[in-house]
Order: C-alpha cells, then sequence, then structure tokens
C-alpha cells in the first residue's frame, strides 16, 4: 500500500523531469523559456491552494503550504527576469545579476521547506487549512517585496530610456501586472493574515492577483507578438536576402523556398525536388555534381554553371542538415554571379589594355634609355673620329692625376699635332682633311694600349693619356705611334695618290709627384719646341 500510493507521484515527477528536459533543449528563444517556466510556476499557487483543503492529513497540507510558498518564492525572482527580458534589458543579465538575485530565493526556500521550530509557519488546530506564519514568513515577505522593488526598478529604468511606443505600452502593461500581483498578495496578507483573527478567511486573493497579472502577460505578448519575432525575422531575412535558398527534407520534399527562387524554380512547400530541374545543359562538370548529390547526400557540394534558360552564371551548392550525425534534409543555395563575372570580365579586360599600354611605355623608356645613353656617348665623343673630346679627357685626367698622386702611379701624356696639316686641306680639300684625320686616329689607335685614352684636343690635335707607365715605355710607345702614322697611306677617293702625313709630339712622364706642375702647359710647350726644332719628331720632359 505504502508504495502504491507513490507510484502516481514518481510517474508525475518522470513525467515532470521529461518536460525540463524538452524544455531546456527545444530550440526556442530565451523569452519563451523564461516566460513559460514564469506561466508554469504560476499556476502551482492557486493549484496548492486548492490542493490544501483536499486533505485531513497535516503532513500532506503543509507539504502544499511549502510547495505554494516555495512557488512564490520563485515567482517573485522570475517576475525581476522577465521583467528585464520584456522590457529588452537583457544585457543586465550577466552572471553576478543572477547570482545576486538567487541567494535570497535559495535562503527563503531553504527557510519554508526546513520550517526550523516552526518559524514559517505553525499549525492551528492540528492543521494547516489555517496556520500562522513565524519570523520567517516576513523575512519571506520582505525578500518578495525587495524583488518586487527591483522589478520596479528595472521597469522605471526601461520607462526613462528612449524607447519606441511599441515597447512603452508592453512595459506598461508589465507594470499593471506587477502592481495588480503586488497589490492582492498585499490585501492577501492583510486579510487573511494580520486581520485573521478577526474576519473569515477570503480565500483566492493572490491567486486572482496572479491571474490578472498573467492576463497582463498574455496581453502584451499577443499583442506585439514578441514570440513571433524571431519567426517573422527568419522570412524577413529568407526573402530578403539575394541568394536563393531550398531547405529540403530527407527525402528531398521541399521545406521551405525563399523569394529570391521565384523566378526560376515554381515550387511550393511539400513538392518533391529534383536536382535536374536546375540545370539547362549538362556537361561532365554537372554529371559528377548531380551523381554526388544523389549518391554522397552527406558531401557539401559546389558548381559554378551558365544557366542558359535564364541567361545567369549561377553558384549552387548543396550542404547536408545534420542532426546528431544524422542527415534529416539538405540546404541549397543559389548565387547569382552573372554580375560579378561579368566585372571579373571587365576587369581582366581592363587589365589586359593596361598591361598593353605598361609594355609599350617599357618600350618607350628602353628607347628613352637607349636615346639618352646616345646623348652621353655625344657628349663624351668627337663626332667626326670618335675618338673621346676634350671634355671627357680633362675630366677624366682629373680624377686620373688625383689617384696617380696619391699611389704614386707613373702616367704619361702625348700631345700631338698634325704636321703641315692646312696644305692637306689646301691641296686635297676639308672634306679628305676630315678622312685624313680619321684615318690617323685610326693607325695611331692602333699603337697605343687598350687601357690608354686618346682624345681630340683640338682641330688636328689629339692628346694620350697612359696611365701607369714607365718614361721609357712612354717614350717607346710615343715612337710606335709616330713612325705608324708616318708609314700610314691614306687612300682618298678622286685622289690619284696616297696621302701620308707626319705628326709632332710633346711627352711627358711623370714618375715624382712634386705639386705644382702644369701639366697641360708642359706637354704643350714639348709640342712647341718638336714644332720648332723641324717636326715630325717627339720631344720627351720627364719628371
Ligand atoms: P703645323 O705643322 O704648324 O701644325 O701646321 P699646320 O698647318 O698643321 O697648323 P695650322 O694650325 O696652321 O693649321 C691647322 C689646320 O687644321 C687649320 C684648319 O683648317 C685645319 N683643321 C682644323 N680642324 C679641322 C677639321 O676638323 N677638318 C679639317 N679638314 N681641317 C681641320
Ligand atoms: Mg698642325
Ligand atoms: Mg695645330
Amino acid at each position: 500500500m505504502g508504495f502504491v500510493i507513490w507510484i502516481d507521484l514518481i510517474l508525475f515527477f518522470i513525467l515532470f523531469a521529461l518536460f525540463v528536459y524538452i524544455f531546456v533543449t527545444v530550440n526556442i528563444t530565451k523569452l519563451h523559456k523564461v516566460y513559460l517556466a514564469f506561466h508554469f510556476t504560476m499556476m502551482i499557487w492557486p493549484f496548492c491552494q486548492f490542493a490544501i483543503k483536499t486533505t485531513d492529513q497535516s503532513t500532506y497540507q503543509l507539504f502544499y503550504v511549502k510547495a505554494a510558498f516555495v512557488d512564490s518564492a520563485l515567482l517573485s525572482t522570475g517576475w525581476i527576469f522577465f521583467t528585464i527580458l520584456l522590457t529588452g534589458q537583457a544585457r543586465l543579465l550577466h552572471r553576478k545579476i543572477i547570482l545576486l538575485l538567487s541567494i535570497p530565493v535559495i535562503l527563503t526556500t531553504a527557510g519554508i521547506i526546513f520550517n526550523p521550530h516552526s518559524w514559517f509557519v505553525q499549525p492551528v488546530n492540528g492543521g494547516y487549512i489555517q496556520r500562522t506564519y513565524g519570523p520567517l514568513f516576513w523575512l519571506f515577505i520582505a525578500v518578495v517585496f525587495i524583488q518586487v522593488t527591483a522589478s520596479l526598478y528595472v521597469i522605471s529604468a526601461a520607462l526613462v530610456q528612449d524607447m519606441a511606443p511599441r515597447v512603452r505600452k508592453q512595459v506598461m502593461l508589465v507594470l499593471k501586472g506587477l502592481l495588480s500581483i503586488t497589490l492582492f498578495i498585499l490585501l492577501d496578507i492583510l486579510l487573511n493574515v494580520v486581520l485573521d483573527p478577526y474576519l473569515p478567511v477570503i480565500p483566492g486573493m493572490t491567486s486572482l492577483g496572479i491571474l490578472l497579472s498573467a492576463t497582463f502577460f498574455v496581453i502584451s505578448i499577443n499583442r506585439d507578438k514578441v514570440f513571433d519575432i524571431v519567426t517573422i525575422a527568419h522570412q524577413d531575412v529568407m526573402d530578403t536576402i539575394g541568394h536563393g535558398i531550398l531547405v529540403l527534407d530527407e527525402y528531398d520534399n521541399v521545406v521551405e523556398i525563399n523569394r529570391s527562387l521565384h523566378p526560376y524554380m515554381h515550387l511550393q512547400r511539400g513538392e518533391r525536388f529534383s536536382i535536374h530541374i536546375i540545370f539547362s545543359d549538362l556537361s561532365p562538370a554537372i554529371e559528377t555534381f548531380i551523381q554526388t548529390y544523389c549518391e554522397h547526400p552527406l558531401e557539401r557540394i559546389e558548381i559554378e554553371i551558365f544557366h542558359s534558360g535564364i541567361q545567369r552564371h549561377l553558384n549552387v551548392q548543396a550542404a547536408p542538415i545534420m542532426i546528431s550525425e544524422s542527415r534529416v534534409g539538405r540546404i541549397v543555395t543559389f548565387q547569382d554571379m552573372t554580375e560579378l563575372q561579368q566585372l571579373i570580365h571587365e576587369t581582366n579586360h581592363q587589365n589586359m589594355a593596361l598591361q598593353e599600354r605598361n609594355h609599350s611605355l617599357i618600350e618607350v623608356q628602353q628607347e628613352l634609355f637607349e636615346k639618352n645613353r646616345q646623348l652621353q656617348q655625344m657628349a663624351l665623343t668627337d663626332s667626326l673620329t670618335g675618338c673621346y673630346n676634350r671634355h671627357y679627357l680633362t675630366q677624366h685626367l682629373e680624377d686620373e692625376m688625383g689617384r696617380n698622386r696619391k699611389e704614386h702611379i707613373p702616367f704619361a701624356l702625348i700631345l700631338l699635332d698634325i704636321d703641315f696639316f692646312k696644305s692637306v686641306n689646301d691641296t686635297y680639300g676639308h672634306l679628305a682633311g676630315d678622312e685624313v684625320l680619321c684615318h690617323t686616329v685610326e693607325a695611331l689607335k692602333e699603337e697605343i694600349r687598350p687601357s690608354d685614352v686618346l682624345a681630340r684636343y683640338g682641330g688636328e690635335e689629339f692628346m694620350v693619356y697612359l696611365p701607369d707607365i714607365a718614361h721609357s715605355e712612354a717614350q717607346r710607345i710615343a715612337e710606335r705611334v709616330k713612325a705608324r702614322v708616318e708609314l700610314n697611306q691614306i687612300r682618298i677617293e678622286n685622289v690619284a695618290e696616297p696621302v701620308s702625313v707626319t705628326v709632332s709630339m710633346g711627352l711627358l712622364s711623370i714618375s715624382s709627384f712634386s705639386l705644382g706642375n702644369n701639366l697641360f702647359e708642359e706637354v704643350d710647350q714639348a709640342l712647341y719646341q718638336a714644332k720648332n726644332k723641324g717636326r715630325n719628331r717627339i720631344v720627351h720632359i720627364a719628371h
């Protein structure tokens, strides 16, 4: 007998545990959960009030009394959470606040459950239908009022903020709900607790307050569709998003199709979807896609196609919807890539044009570089003979002499002048004179070393710089040059006889580096002497 009467209660608790499990795990919003928990808690109070009177056994009566008060402790805490959420101040619900709100309810709940020394409630006439309350009851009332005050604070904090009229109405309804339940609890305490000895018990006061406030909530929730916001937002997002979205169940029946797909697909919810309808032509890539879609539904696949029917580029992706590792459906998305493709095409085109322009720019740059090089060359060389000009020589020599002086490297200078050149011009003409000049340069180039620098110094005067050379070697080269020029038989157009010229040279060779010598003057002096002494000779000054 003892066990049998508990069976129903045990079953009740199992059912209740199942309810809690579903309630916690199901995919609904926090607001749904808080409201359902809150509403469930509100229902317990009137039920317990009724249940107390259905039994004569004081143990059960005490159980119902305790259950009712534990419930109301939970209720007043629930109030705060609910008002916070409903007034859109969920950000307040961080861990510390939740803990602060939970501690009083845990303490008062413990006081109610254990009822130490009957400090919470005492029986009258051996039962709890009529009862008196002790100090823990008043502590409980104090906690409830602190929590009601906190709820009022939350509401007033919400009201002073700038809020939409819709939210303001909602908050006002919550305020009315809170005030009505507070009023009825106060009345209940006044009439049935404080004035209990003088008045008959008036039942249902708190329950009425609870009903009234619940009614305010229901109105608020229904009017503003608070619970539907997520669904409405979800539908809005689905319909306004540019991508086509198709949600299918595991048998490929349409569960949801958004508006973006309507121009391309005339499918209704519940209809069977076939992957083939999205392709206008078949290609090996499309066949592979279809095959993978049909045979490997767990794979996430993607393809880019051009749909000739609608003349659009589409990116199609299919992915399984998984719950606990089993496939419950599939989501197929369609992204219109036409504009993107066009953009890519245009960018490529522009890129190519840019590359071409770049290419021709590089060509121009190379041409300029070459021209510049030629100009530089022209600035340094003599246009008639192709050897260096006087400008280059003086510049080059300045650097060289400095180095030679510093490192004591011997060197030599030859200043060379063609003898009686004027008469060549006079006899054969200026053009022939030019040719004689060029051939003479060719001849003397053959006798100097590659490291020597030959420059045209004046009209028919040339200077040779011979770096790193001893006196005797310089003399030898000078003589070789003189002989070579002399032997040179220059053939000129329209002139029967070959022309030959001689040269006079000043040779200055330096191996001691006393400062103050004017090298050009000295070598010029030497040349002058060579001319004076009868030409076709070398005057050597050695330092
Ligand atoms: P000298 O033995 O004293 O050097 O007698 P020269 O006739 O060579 O000397 P002069 O200085 O009197 O004459 C040099 C001539 O060289 C005068 C000028 O017409 C000629 N000359 C200078 N530069 C050029 C040139 O580039 N081409 C030609 N054809 N003749 C030039
Ligand atoms: Mg001359
Ligand atoms: Mg001369």
